[in-house]
Protein backbone atom coordinates (compact mmCIF):
# COMPACT_ATOMS: atom_id res chain seq x y z
CA UNK A 1 0.00 0.00 0.00
CA UNK A 2 1.24 2.88 -0.59
CA UNK A 3 1.17 6.17 1.71
CA UNK A 4 -1.47 8.64 1.18
CA UNK A 5 -0.26 11.88 2.44
CA UNK A 6 -3.41 13.25 2.91
CA UNK A 7 -5.73 11.90 5.77
CA UNK A 8 -9.17 13.24 4.08
CA UNK A 9 -12.64 12.16 4.06
CA UNK A 10 -14.24 12.20 0.29
CA UNK A 11 -15.51 15.12 0.85
CA UNK A 12 -12.64 16.94 1.62
CA UNK A 13 -10.78 15.65 -1.73
CA UNK A 14 -13.26 18.02 -3.58
CA UNK A 15 -11.82 21.51 -3.83
CA UNK A 16 -13.37 24.62 -5.35
CA UNK A 17 -11.65 27.33 -4.06
CA UNK A 18 -8.01 28.30 -6.04
CA UNK A 19 -6.72 29.58 -2.96
CA UNK A 20 -7.65 26.51 -0.78
CA UNK A 21 -5.71 23.95 -3.42
CA UNK A 22 -2.82 26.21 -3.68
CA UNK A 23 -2.46 26.24 0.27
CA UNK A 24 -2.40 22.71 0.36
CA UNK A 25 -0.43 22.18 -2.35
CA UNK A 26 2.22 24.52 -1.62
CA UNK A 27 1.95 22.85 2.01
CA UNK A 28 2.68 19.04 0.58
CA UNK A 29 5.78 20.64 -1.53
CA UNK A 30 7.22 22.41 1.44
CA UNK A 31 7.95 18.75 3.54
CA UNK A 32 9.17 17.63 0.24
CA UNK A 33 6.47 16.02 -1.77
CA UNK A 34 5.86 16.01 -5.28
CA UNK A 35 2.91 16.57 -6.74
CA UNK A 36 1.43 15.74 -9.90
CA UNK A 37 -1.19 17.10 -11.64
CA UNK A 38 -3.78 15.98 -14.65
CA UNK A 39 -5.73 18.46 -15.86
CA UNK A 40 -8.81 17.64 -17.40
CA UNK A 41 -12.11 19.18 -18.49
CA UNK A 42 -14.40 16.16 -16.78
CA UNK A 43 -16.34 13.36 -18.30
CA UNK A 44 -13.64 11.21 -17.38
CA UNK A 45 -13.10 8.10 -19.16
CA UNK A 46 -10.10 5.42 -19.36
CA UNK A 47 -7.94 7.87 -21.17
CA UNK A 48 -8.05 10.78 -18.63
CA UNK A 49 -7.81 7.55 -15.84
CA UNK A 50 -4.49 6.78 -17.69
CA UNK A 51 -3.05 9.64 -16.93
CA UNK A 52 -3.96 9.62 -13.45
CA UNK A 53 -2.35 5.71 -13.10
CA UNK A 54 0.64 7.12 -14.64
CA UNK A 55 0.46 10.34 -12.04
CA UNK A 56 0.32 7.82 -9.41
CA UNK A 57 3.29 5.59 -10.00
CA UNK A 58 5.84 8.82 -9.72
CA UNK A 59 3.96 11.21 -7.63
CA UNK A 60 3.74 11.24 -3.50
CA UNK A 61 -0.02 13.35 -4.11
CA UNK A 62 -2.15 13.61 -7.37
CA UNK A 63 -4.25 16.12 -8.20
CA UNK A 64 -7.03 16.20 -10.83
CA UNK A 65 -8.27 19.14 -11.73
CA UNK A 66 -11.98 19.18 -13.78
CA UNK A 67 -12.34 22.62 -15.37
CA UNK A 68 -14.75 22.82 -18.45
CA UNK A 69 -12.37 25.95 -19.70
CA UNK A 70 -14.78 28.50 -21.19
CA UNK A 71 -11.64 30.22 -22.48
CA UNK A 72 -10.48 27.63 -24.63
CA UNK A 73 -14.04 27.18 -26.84
CA UNK A 74 -14.95 29.21 -29.50
CA UNK A 75 -18.47 31.26 -29.91
CA UNK A 76 -19.78 28.45 -31.76
CA UNK A 77 -18.41 24.88 -30.14
CA UNK A 78 -20.17 23.30 -27.36
CA UNK A 79 -19.32 24.73 -23.95
CA UNK A 80 -23.13 24.68 -22.98
CA UNK A 81 -23.45 20.93 -23.62
CA UNK A 82 -20.61 19.76 -23.16
CA UNK A 83 -20.85 17.21 -20.60
CA UNK A 84 -20.74 17.62 -17.07
CA UNK A 85 -20.97 15.16 -14.04
CA UNK A 86 -18.55 16.18 -10.87
CA UNK A 87 -19.77 13.30 -8.94
CA UNK A 88 -18.79 10.58 -11.24
CA UNK A 89 -15.55 12.04 -12.08
CA UNK A 90 -14.67 12.32 -8.75
CA UNK A 91 -15.15 8.78 -7.85
CA UNK A 92 -13.47 7.46 -11.03
CA UNK A 93 -10.34 9.73 -10.19
CA UNK A 94 -10.65 8.91 -6.87
CA UNK A 95 -10.49 4.82 -7.51
CA UNK A 96 -7.76 5.36 -10.31
CA UNK A 97 -5.51 6.99 -7.40
CA UNK A 98 -6.33 10.39 -6.95
CA UNK A 99 -5.88 12.33 -3.96
CA UNK A 100 -7.39 15.51 -4.51
CA UNK A 101 -9.98 16.62 -7.13
CA UNK A 102 -9.60 20.37 -8.05
CA UNK A 103 -12.88 21.64 -9.47
CA UNK A 104 -13.32 25.25 -9.70
CA UNK A 105 -16.03 27.97 -10.85
CA UNK A 106 -15.19 29.41 -13.94
CA UNK A 107 -15.77 32.84 -11.75
CA UNK A 108 -12.92 32.02 -9.56
CA UNK A 109 -10.31 31.39 -12.06
CA UNK A 110 -11.69 34.64 -14.43
CA UNK A 111 -12.78 36.83 -11.34
CA UNK A 112 -14.22 40.41 -12.72
CA UNK A 113 -11.32 42.39 -13.93
CA UNK A 114 -9.14 39.56 -15.26
CA UNK A 115 -6.59 40.57 -17.80
CA UNK A 116 -3.73 38.60 -18.64
CA UNK A 117 -3.66 35.12 -21.32
CA UNK A 118 -0.97 33.39 -23.02
CA UNK A 119 -0.05 34.39 -26.27
CA UNK A 120 0.97 31.13 -27.30
CA UNK A 121 3.52 30.82 -30.93
CA UNK A 122 3.92 29.47 -33.83
CA UNK A 123 3.54 26.16 -32.58
CA UNK A 124 0.01 27.03 -31.88
CA UNK A 125 -0.76 28.38 -35.37
CA UNK A 126 -1.45 25.57 -37.61
CA UNK A 127 -3.37 22.07 -37.11
CA UNK A 128 -6.32 22.89 -34.58
CA UNK A 129 -5.22 26.31 -33.85
CA UNK A 130 -5.97 26.94 -37.10
CA UNK A 131 -9.75 26.11 -37.26
CA UNK A 132 -10.24 27.07 -33.31
CA UNK A 133 -9.04 30.54 -33.20
CA UNK A 134 -7.63 31.42 -29.80
CA UNK A 135 -8.08 27.86 -28.42
CA UNK A 136 -4.75 27.41 -27.32
CA UNK A 137 -4.48 30.77 -25.87
CA UNK A 138 -7.33 29.52 -23.60
CA UNK A 139 -5.32 26.30 -22.89
CA UNK A 140 -2.34 27.55 -22.13
CA UNK A 141 -3.95 30.30 -20.07
CA UNK A 142 -5.73 27.54 -17.60
CA UNK A 143 -2.68 24.92 -17.59
CA UNK A 144 -0.31 27.46 -16.31
CA UNK A 145 -2.56 28.85 -13.74
CA UNK A 146 -3.04 25.18 -13.13
CA UNK A 147 0.44 24.43 -12.84
CA UNK A 148 0.64 27.46 -10.09
CA UNK A 149 -1.94 26.64 -8.25
CA UNK A 150 -1.24 22.92 -7.79
CA UNK A 151 2.66 23.39 -7.47
CA UNK A 152 2.83 20.64 -9.92
CA UNK A 153 6.05 18.61 -9.96
CA UNK A 154 4.87 16.66 -13.11
CA UNK A 155 1.55 17.69 -15.23
CA UNK A 156 -0.23 14.33 -17.71
CA UNK A 157 -1.38 15.06 -20.82
CA UNK A 158 -2.79 13.16 -23.66
CA UNK A 159 -1.01 12.57 -27.01
CA UNK A 160 -4.97 12.37 -28.03
CA UNK A 161 -4.44 16.40 -28.54
CA UNK A 162 -0.82 15.90 -29.54
CA UNK A 163 -0.64 19.67 -30.64
CA UNK A 164 -1.80 20.69 -27.13
CA UNK A 165 0.84 18.67 -25.56
CA UNK A 166 3.58 20.32 -28.38
CA UNK A 167 2.57 23.62 -27.56
CA UNK A 168 2.57 22.94 -23.49
CA UNK A 169 6.07 21.74 -23.72
CA UNK A 170 7.29 24.56 -25.94
CA UNK A 171 5.06 26.96 -23.34
CA UNK A 172 6.79 24.97 -20.35
CA UNK A 173 10.26 25.40 -21.79
CA UNK A 174 9.79 29.33 -22.87
CA UNK A 175 8.58 29.78 -19.44
CA UNK A 176 10.87 28.13 -17.29
CA UNK A 177 8.49 26.43 -15.86
CA UNK A 178 9.62 24.00 -13.23
CA UNK A 179 6.92 21.08 -13.81
CA UNK A 180 7.57 18.57 -16.02
CA UNK A 181 5.50 18.18 -18.71
CA UNK A 182 4.64 14.17 -19.77
CA UNK A 183 2.51 12.87 -22.70
CA UNK A 184 0.89 9.55 -22.96
CA UNK A 185 -0.14 7.28 -25.22
CA UNK A 186 -4.07 7.62 -26.70
CA UNK A 187 -6.39 4.71 -25.14
CA UNK A 188 -8.72 3.44 -27.41
CA UNK A 189 -11.47 1.33 -27.88
CA UNK A 190 -11.65 -1.76 -29.00
CA UNK A 191 -12.16 -0.79 -32.69
CA UNK A 192 -9.87 1.56 -32.73
CA UNK A 193 -12.20 4.66 -31.95
CA UNK A 194 -9.88 7.49 -29.75
CA UNK A 195 -11.66 7.69 -26.57
CA UNK A 196 -13.09 10.86 -25.78
CA UNK A 197 -15.62 12.97 -24.34
CA UNK A 198 -17.23 13.92 -27.29
CA UNK A 199 -17.91 10.21 -28.20
CA UNK A 200 -21.11 10.35 -26.46
CA UNK A 201 -22.74 12.69 -29.16
CA UNK A 202 -22.51 10.31 -31.78
CA UNK A 203 -25.46 8.62 -32.90
CA UNK A 204 -25.37 5.02 -33.49
CA UNK A 205 -24.69 5.54 -37.18
CA UNK A 206 -22.26 8.13 -36.27
CA UNK A 207 -20.70 5.77 -34.12
CA UNK A 208 -20.08 3.23 -37.25
CA UNK A 209 -18.42 5.43 -39.09
CA UNK A 210 -16.07 6.67 -36.76
CA UNK A 211 -14.38 4.69 -36.94
CA UNK A 212 -12.75 5.68 -39.93
CA UNK A 213 -10.42 8.32 -38.52
CA UNK A 214 -8.39 5.60 -36.91
CA UNK A 215 -8.84 3.29 -39.83
CA UNK A 216 -7.40 5.74 -42.10
CA UNK A 217 -4.46 6.62 -40.31
CA UNK A 218 -3.87 3.58 -40.11
CA UNK A 219 -3.82 3.50 -43.63
CA UNK A 220 -1.08 5.97 -43.34
CA UNK A 221 1.02 4.02 -41.34
CA UNK A 222 0.68 1.03 -43.47
CA UNK A 223 2.03 2.94 -46.38
CA UNK A 224 4.47 4.55 -44.50
CA UNK A 225 5.80 1.39 -43.93
CA UNK A 226 5.49 0.17 -47.45
CA UNK A 227 8.22 2.97 -48.48
CA UNK A 228 5.90 5.91 -49.28
CA UNK A 229 7.17 9.11 -48.30
CA UNK A 230 5.41 11.23 -50.78
CA UNK A 231 3.27 13.73 -48.06
CA UNK A 232 0.33 13.94 -51.20
CA UNK A 233 -0.18 10.83 -52.29
CA UNK A 234 -0.72 9.61 -48.23
CA UNK A 235 -2.81 12.58 -48.09
CA UNK A 236 -4.67 11.57 -51.03
CA UNK A 237 -5.70 7.80 -50.03
CA UNK A 238 -6.34 8.83 -46.52
CA UNK A 239 -8.81 11.58 -48.01
CA UNK A 240 -10.57 9.18 -50.41
CA UNK A 241 -10.65 6.94 -47.19
CA UNK A 242 -12.71 8.75 -45.27
CA UNK A 243 -14.66 10.19 -47.82
CA UNK A 244 -15.99 5.63 -48.23
CA UNK A 245 -17.87 7.21 -44.80
CA UNK A 246 -21.16 9.12 -46.01
CA UNK A 247 -21.23 11.14 -42.61
CA UNK A 248 -17.77 11.71 -42.17
CA UNK A 249 -17.03 15.93 -43.26
CA UNK A 250 -13.15 16.03 -42.89
CA UNK A 251 -12.06 19.31 -41.02
CA UNK A 252 -8.27 19.09 -41.88
CA UNK A 253 -5.76 16.50 -42.60
CA UNK A 254 -1.98 17.30 -41.99
CA UNK A 255 1.37 15.29 -41.90
CA UNK A 256 3.69 17.35 -40.06
CA UNK A 257 7.14 17.29 -38.26
CA UNK A 258 6.28 16.41 -34.93
CA UNK A 259 9.29 18.76 -33.04
CA UNK A 260 8.16 21.96 -35.35
CA UNK A 261 4.30 21.13 -36.17
CA UNK A 262 5.37 22.08 -39.72
CA UNK A 263 4.13 20.27 -42.66
CA UNK A 264 5.83 18.45 -44.75
CA UNK A 265 6.70 17.51 -48.28
CA UNK A 266 8.42 14.15 -47.68
CA UNK A 267 8.81 12.16 -44.90
CA UNK A 268 11.80 11.81 -42.67
CA UNK A 269 12.45 11.57 -38.90
CA UNK A 270 9.31 11.85 -36.48
CA UNK A 271 6.04 13.04 -38.66
CA UNK A 272 2.26 13.81 -36.69
CA UNK A 273 -0.29 12.64 -38.90
CA UNK A 274 -3.14 14.72 -37.55
CA UNK A 275 -7.10 14.74 -38.85
CA UNK A 276 -10.17 16.47 -37.25
CA UNK A 277 -13.52 15.16 -38.80
CA UNK A 278 -16.76 16.09 -38.42
CA UNK A 279 -19.89 13.45 -37.88
CA UNK A 280 -22.82 16.23 -37.64
CA UNK A 281 -21.81 18.66 -35.20
CA UNK A 282 -19.33 16.65 -33.30
CA UNK A 283 -16.19 17.39 -33.95
CA UNK A 284 -13.18 14.14 -33.44
CA UNK A 285 -9.89 14.59 -33.55
CA UNK A 286 -7.13 11.74 -34.05
CA UNK A 287 -3.48 11.04 -35.15
CA UNK A 288 -0.78 8.75 -34.72
CA UNK A 289 2.72 9.99 -34.42
CA UNK A 290 5.39 7.71 -36.70
CA UNK A 291 9.02 7.64 -37.41
CA UNK A 292 9.78 7.83 -41.10
P1 LIG B 1 -9.96 16.74 -21.88
O1 LIG B 1 -10.79 16.41 -20.70
O2 LIG B 1 -10.56 16.32 -23.18
O3 LIG B 1 -9.47 18.16 -21.87
O4 LIG B 1 -8.66 15.87 -21.77
C1 LIG B 1 -7.84 15.92 -20.62
C2 LIG B 1 -6.58 15.17 -20.89
O5 LIG B 1 -6.88 13.81 -21.18
C3 LIG B 1 -5.80 15.72 -22.09
O6 LIG B 1 -4.42 15.70 -21.80
C4 LIG B 1 -6.14 14.74 -23.17
O7 LIG B 1 -5.16 14.63 -24.17
C5 LIG B 1 -6.24 13.45 -22.38
N1 LIG B 1 -7.03 12.47 -23.12
C6 LIG B 1 -8.28 12.63 -23.63
N2 LIG B 1 -8.65 11.53 -24.31
C7 LIG B 1 -7.61 10.67 -24.24
C8 LIG B 1 -7.39 9.36 -24.77
N3 LIG B 1 -8.29 8.72 -25.50
N4 LIG B 1 -6.20 8.78 -24.50
C9 LIG B 1 -5.26 9.42 -23.76
N5 LIG B 1 -5.42 10.64 -23.25
C10 LIG B 1 -6.58 11.26 -23.47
Amino acid sequence: MRDKPLDLTKEQRVIKSPRQIQELAFKLRSQGDSIGLVPTMGALHEGHLSLVRAAREENKAVIVSVFVNPGQFGPHEDFNSYPRNLEQDTQLALRAGADLIFAPAAADIYPDGYQNFVAPGPLAQGLCGAKRPGHFRGVCTVVLKLLQLTAASRAYFGQKDAQQLRVIQQMAKDFDLEAQIKGLPIVREADGLALSSRNIYLNEEERQQSTILFQSLRLAQDLIAAGQRETNTISRQIKQHINQAPLARLDYLEIVDWADLQPLKQLTGQILIALAVYFGATRLIDNIILDA
